[in-house]
């Protein structure tokens, strides 16, 4: 029970001696001894176990400089999208802008059609009036009672033309005041969006120098990374990010699931991960896999 007590405790030693290592051998914390005892090999001797150890402090060291290298080049990402983002609410207020303007126009147009309707209709009443002048001095000259019932029609006719063009000049008068209040309406929105978009393109300009100066800080630390991991490595990391949607080639295990996919992960599987003693992709996804163990400790830094 001792010993048990002595493993739990030894992850923290970060660099234990030789002789410590059979005891710190299982690294996998919450792994249960049976089956920890069932992945390592039966009593290898202790010369053997040295060499593993060293196998295995390598392995960590690149899995920790692949996560490290994910996490970098994700907040690069997040950078990229953020920044992307940007120029798009842009074009959408200028799309709306031009979208205000043509409705402003249109409706000024509209409001000319309908003047050039009104003065049309006016004039028509007047020409109405001066005929039923002409007709009534004429029915004071009329020979006989057909020519006077005959004018009376015209008359009669040329009022209900005056009725008609009053009817259609009432209405265009309504539909005058409908498009002046919708062309105010269009204006003021079009100020409104106008003041968005200057205020966008400032907050544009600023957000790309800042995230400038923050982008060139990540690629430094993300570079960094590269000297910790074989070129062959670091071939199928780019590989895999960029066949991801999401970006990520390096995930953790999550509720022994791949934190790329989803997928479960078998628990020998698993525990082969926890070993570190070689670099595991995701059976489904092909992702870099880590356990917990190796993103806490990238987590902290
Ligand atoms: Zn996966």
């Amino acid at each position: 029970m001792a010993k048990t007590t002595k493993k739990e405790s030894a992850p923290a030693a970060k660099k234990p001696a030789a002789k410590k290592v059979a005891a710190k051998k299982p690294v996998a914390k919450k792994a249960p001894v049976e089956k920890k005892a069932a992945v390592i090999k039966p009593k290898p001797a202790i010369k053997k176990e040295v060499a593993e150890e060293k196998v295995e402090q390598k392995v960590e060291r690149t899995l920790m400089a692949l996560y490290s290298l994910q996490q970098f080049d994700s907040q690069i990402d997040k950078i990229r999208i953020i920044r992307g983002e940007l120029p798009l609410e842009v074009q959408d207020l200028e799309d709306e802008i031009v979208g205000l303007e043509t409705r402003v126009n249109n409706h000024g147009q509209d409001i000319e059609s309908v003047e050039k309707n009104i003065k049309e209709k006016q004039e028509n009443i007047k020409r109405s009036l001066e005929l039923i002048k002409k007709y009534e001095d004429q029915q004071m000259n009329v020979r006989n009672n057909r020519e006077y019932d005959s004018l009376s029609k015209e008359i009669e006719f040329q009022t209900l033309e005056i009725q008609l063009a009053e009817k259609k000049i009432n209405e265009n008068k309504l539909s005058l005041e409908n498009k002046k209040q919708e062309i105010e309406v269009s204006e003021t929105m079009l100020e409104e969006r106008k003041k968005d978009l200057e205020v966008k393109n400032s907050e544009l300009t600023d957000i790309v120098t800042e995230t400038e100066k923050e982008e060139d800080g990540l690629i430094t630390m993300s570079k960094k990374q590269h000297s910790d991991i074989e070129d062959r490595l670091l071939t199928a990391y780019q590989r895999i990010r960029k066949n991801a949607r999401n970006g990520l080639a390096v995930v953790k295990i999550e509720r022994d699931a791949c934190g790329g996919c989803f997928n479960k992960i078998p628990p020998q599987h698993q525990l082969d991960i926890m070993m570190h003693k070689k670099i595991i992709v995701c059976e489904y996804c092909g992702r870099i896999l880590v356990d917990n163990e190796i993103a806490n400790a990238v987590d902290v830094h």
